[in-house]
């Protein structure tokens, strides 16, 4: 069994397996390192990853791409609004809300949700690591971006599950890159001494994070992190492309904008176009053959050109750089090393900001593109038995301030604060409430975050009763960030004294203290614990038990109703049985292509072999050659005829057939050659 780690970027996604030896990262079937995050439909399979980029000019409307920002969020979400300008496929509202994504497949119109379309690439990822691992992969991190809610993490747990994947932890992007920067560090200070605080940029596709670190030998730190999910390097390639639209239609009269396809393309050309100017500052050209309306395009551009054309996404990262040193509490002089990763800090005037906001120069020890997969790897590894590495203790936060609400009973508040912004994740809070009957608590995101939906979730905590007297009962309910980062009630319980501890002074003392709380009617408790995950999660617990060791008591389990983001298993179900289908479809398709490419090679290769001079031309009497060849040129002429698209039994009897006119060929040259001196016979001969 092996344990991958996956970056699932907006453009590109990296996988890197944990073995033995370290960390190394799996090329896909094209042997590139990245897999394009791009799924694309036909009328007899899909099309996933490097092949799936390949086709996108010539098949726009049933290639989607940009998904990953589509997870978890209504159809209605601003956001959502916004990315849809950007998609030349059609994406709609579902009954529910929800997106939905309609392609044409298999010839018929087709809607799938994004997590189903997320699944798909994670199917071919999955197939990429079983391929180059040849074993069976479960297991797996996959990275999330830190700014992620719950919505988002509950939706890609549910694409991952739809692709059969086991994912061990959802990794916040960031950390897992300072898991990649710590774990290898023989100079980190001593546990008592004073940190060592790195910072971590990561400027990706769609969006710019930022994380600041304290590190001690074997362990990490989050202290914050700051974010800015609006801004990447696609908003570059957006402005370059909006300048070019301008410039062609005044020098061309030709609008790229009423053109998706030419749109495409010129997207694609700026891109090329920033890539080398962050490699050069002397004026670059653009050309475009064909572009529109059969003509060519050229224009150039300049490095400080694209800097002031694209100053509004520079602000932003300058804004989101002086952020982390806002939200971290440090000053510049307090960070050892601003370390970068992510594409978009290849470009010059990103280092440059680092620079003037942190006073030193970007580091760049890290693989720029690898090291979140790498981290994933690593934690992958950390929490599966499977493989031992070195042990690396991370503590990450949750970034937004979470409110807890509940209906209130007399005089006692309605809501509280359960987590501040950048409290320590994972990690489970216990509060206690008084109750004589179910009751419902819900969990929201507080007014300060930068997403429409603040719901979290609603639990409704059921057979709660009065005590015997008809007093009201302890019930602890545990609140938890989980090890992917999602809020959630975790359990409750009810606290009974027992009925033979009736005369213990303890028990008694316990009541009267529950008779103070029970006129606040308040949860007057909370008490929490850090969860490292390779602790297990319920270790607070045992400290608030500890507290009242000589209570007698019997908790009971409450059984919880909860509303919260994601699919019902139900649900869950039929998309998996709907992917496991298309997966059959797409196996089925490659064995029939897989079959008429084997006829097609062997007609080519023994008409070949026939001709004169060729190595078989001499071993079949000539009337038998020629009704072979023209058996053969019969074939060809079928394979792009009729032959086009037949099931794979159909080929692979014909090639049966054809071999046995063939191989008795093929073998008499062989026995001749087998001969001694044979060759210089037959050269003598020819
Ligand atoms: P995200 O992290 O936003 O989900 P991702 O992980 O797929 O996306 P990366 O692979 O880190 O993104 O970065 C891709 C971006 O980096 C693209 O916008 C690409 O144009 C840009 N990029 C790559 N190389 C360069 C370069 N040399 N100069 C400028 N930009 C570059
Ligand atoms: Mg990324």
């Amino acid at each position: 069994m092996s344990v991958i780690g996956i970056d699932f970027g907006n453009e590109s996604c990296y996988i890197a397996v944990a073995k033995a030896g370290g960390i190394e990262t799996i090329a896909n079937d094209y042997s590139l390192r990245g897999t394009p995050s791009c799924v694309a439909f036909s009328p007899k399979n899909r099309i996933l990853g490097v092949a799936a980029k390949n086709q996108m000019v010539t098949n726009m409307k049933n290639t989607v791409f940009g998904f990953k920002r589509l997870l978890g969020r209504k159809f209605s979400d601003p956001l959502v609004q916004k990315e849809l300008k950007h998609f030349p496929f059609k994406v709609e509202p579902r009954a529910d809300g929800g997106i939905g994504i309609r392609v044409n497949y298999l010839g018929e119109d087709n809607v799938f949700s994004p997590e189903q379309i997320t699944a798909m690439l994670f199917t071919k990822l999955k197939d990429v690591a079983t391929t180059a691992l040849q074993t069976q992969i479960n297991d797996c991190v996959i990275s999330v971006p830190s700014y992620f809610t719950n919505a988002e993490r509950n939706a890609l747990l549910n694409a991952a599950a739809i692709a059969g994947l086991n994912v061990l932890r959802l990794f916040n992007e960031t950390t897992a890159t300072a898991l990649t920067y710590g774990i290898y560090k023989q100079d980190l200070p001593a546990p008592e001494e004073k940190p060592r605080n790195v910072v971590f940029v990561d400027f990706g596709h769609s969006s710019l994070q930022v994380s600041a670190c304290a590190f001690n030998k074997g362990k990490l730190r989050v202290l914050a992190t700051a974010s800015d999910s609006q801004c990447g390097g696609r908003d570059i390639d957006s402005a370059l492309a909006e300048y070019f639209c301008q410039d062609f239609i005044t020098r061309y009269k030709l609008d790229p904008k009423k053109n998706q396809r030419a749109y495409q393309r010129l997207l694609q050309e700026v891109e090329k176009l920033k890539k080398q100017m962050s490699a050069n500052s002397t004026r670059l050209p653009l050309n475009i053959e064909c572009f529109m309306e059969e003509r060519d395009v050229s224009g150039d551009m300049q490095r400080s050109q694209m800097e002031q054309i694209c100053a509004d996404t520079f602000t932003k990262v300058e804004r989101t750089l002086r952020a982390i040193l806002h939200n971290a509490k440090l000053r510049p002089e307090d960070i050892s090393s601003v370390e970068i990763v992510g594409g978009s800090t290849r470009i010059p005037a990103v280092k440059g900001l680092i620079e003037q906001v942190f006073g030193k120069h970007a580091s760049t020890t890290l693989n720029q593109d690898e090291s979140v997969s790498r981290g994933c790897a690593l934690q992958c590894a950390m929490l599966s038995p499977a493989v031992r590495v070195r042990e690396f203790s991370v503590t990450d936060v949750q970034p937004y301030a979470v409110r807890l609400a509940w209906d209130a009973a007399r005089g006692e508040d309605g809501d509280m604060e359960v987590f501040p912004a950048f409290h320590a994740a994972p990690f489970s809070k216990m509060l206690t409430f008084y109750r004589k009957e179910p009751f419902t608590v819900s969990a929201y995101y507080s007014d300060q975050v930068p997403f429409p939906d603040t719901f979290i979730g609603q639990w409704h905590i059921k057979d709660v009763q009065p005590t015997a007297e008809g007093e009201s009962q302890k019930v602890k309910l545990k609140v938890r960030v989980n090890i992917h980062g999602i809020i959630t009630v975790a359990s409750a319980s009810l606290v009974e004294k027992k009925q033979d501890a009736a005369q213990n002074d303890n028990v008694e003392m316990e009541n009267s203290n529950e008779n103070v709380n029970n006129s606040q009617e308040a949860p007057m408790e909370t008490n929490g614990s850090q969860e490292q995950p390779q602790n297990g999660p319920d270790n607070q617990e045992d400290k608030s038990k500890e507290k009242s060791k000589k209570v007698l008591v019997k908790t009971v389990e409450l059984p919880i109703e909860a509303r919260t983001h994601g699919y019902s298993q139900q649900e869950l179900n039929s998309y998996m049985e709907q992917e496991g289908k298309m997966q059959a479809q797409d196996r089925q398709e490659k064995e029939r292509a897989d079959a008429r490419n084997a006829l097609e090679e062997y007609v080519y290769e023994l008409r070949g072999k026939l001709s004169e001079g060729e190595t078989l031309h001499d071993f079949v009497a000539e009337d038998q050659r020629h009704k072979l060849v023209n058996q053969l040129d019969a074939l060809e002429q079928w394979l792009y005829d009729e032959g086009e698209d037949q099931n794979r039994q159909v080929y692979s009897d014909k090639l049966t057939e054809l071999r046995t006119e063939g191989e008795p060929i093929k073998q008499r040259r062989l026995e001749y050659e087998l001969r001694p001196g044979a060759l210089d016979d037959l050269s003598l001969a020819v």
